[in-house]
């Protein structure tokens, strides 16, 4: 796995420092420099660095506030700090680290040891990263999996209802897929999943668009901002790509290729809340009636929910 070159804020009052440290880390790292604790706040916020090196003693803010304004903060909480100082009792080290510090630095610099714990942090910043990523991600198949359907099913709805916009569910299922396994094999049957997992993905690639797994051979896909137009022409487009594939299977009932039955609904407009559960069992009602009208087929249905005050 390529790394991408980290990004450091380096924070300090006196130039001579800033220089210093950047000549030690800008072989490895992109160096963002200020040299205010206010400027350190707005440049955090705004680039988001991996990992911020700050001094304490600055003329406006000084670097424990600096801290805690960038932990108080949802979008900078995550970034790492490092103080540096001159301040070397035991007592400013512990208030740095309580503070939500990672580590602490000492003036004057020993820059072989500051290269060392600074690789340290960023190795561990993006082990974490990659962990976290694999967190979301199905394993088999690459794409998005159900935990983070849920939760960006979840983040949609309210975005949906705040902003008056419509959100679209569509559910798959494969057909037959029981007896492709049985005919082809399971390591078949895996790759088949696969590829009817990125022929999805390419069928629903708009930014805000997510496709995830959402059990066995069944997947889900979100379409943020999007009305019951967009809602059943990309399902009926998703189902013809399928279809597109031609990918052999001589035991389904239906067609001599591998096909998936669609169930797609979309949120009310411009109501004060709706009930995220029945909208998902209304996509599933729509996918079993695409079963039982014959499967290869896309069913789509308003969702008119009782108005929840
Ligand atoms: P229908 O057309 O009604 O959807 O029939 P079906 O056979 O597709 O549905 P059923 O629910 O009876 O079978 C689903 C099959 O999906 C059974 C299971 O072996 C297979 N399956 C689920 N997860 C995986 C997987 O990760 N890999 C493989 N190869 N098969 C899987
Ligand atoms: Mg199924
Ligand atoms: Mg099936």
């Amino acid at each position: 796995m390529r790394k991408e070159r980290a990004t450091i804020l380096v924070v300090d009052d006196e130039i001579i420092n800033i220089q210093i440290l950047n000549n030690a880390l800008a072989d490895e790292y992109n160096i963002l420099t200020a040299t205010m604790g206010r400027q350190a706040i707005e440049v955090a916020s705004q680039s988001l660095p991996d990992l911020i090196l700050l001094d304490v003693m600055m003329p406006d803010i000084n670097g424990h506030e600096v801290c805690q304004t960038l932990k108080s903060n949802d979008l900078t909480k995550h970034i790492p700090i490092i103080f540096v100082t001159a301040q070397s009792r035991p007592e400013d080290e512990i208030k740095g680290l309580e503070l939500g510090a990672v580590d602490y630095f000492t003036k004057p610099f020993v820059l072989p040891l500051i290269k060392v714990r600074v690789r340290n942090q960023i190795d561990l910043i993006q082990k974490t990263a990659a962990l976290e990523s694999m967190a979301w991600i199905d394993g088999l198949t690459g794409i998005s999996n159900r935990r983070l359907f849920d939760k960006r099913y979840f983040d949609a709805c309210k975005y949906g209802i705040r902003n008056k916009r419509q959100i679209s569910i569509i559910l798959i299922d494969i057909d037959f897929f029981k007896q492709y396994n049985d005919h082809y094999g399971h390591a078949n049957g895996d790759a088949v999943l696969k590829q009817v997992a990125q022929t999805l993905e390419l069928g629903a690639s708009r930014p805000l668009d997510l496709v995830a797994r959402y059990g066995g051979e069944e997947f889900v896909i979100l379409l943020t901002d999007a009305s019951e137009t967009e809602g059943s022409m990309v399902a009926e487009k998703v189902r013809a790509m399928v279809e597109a594939l031609a990918i052999e299977h001589s035991e389904s009932s239906i067609h001599k290729f591998l096909t998936i039955s669609v169930g797609a609904t979309s949120s009310p407009s411009g109501v004060a809340d709706f009930d995220r559960k029945a909208l998902m069992e209304k996509a599933d009602g729509c996918l079993y009636e695409a079963k039982s009208l014959g499967r290869n087929t896309v069913v789509y249905a308003d969702f008119r929910p009782p108005i929840i005050d």
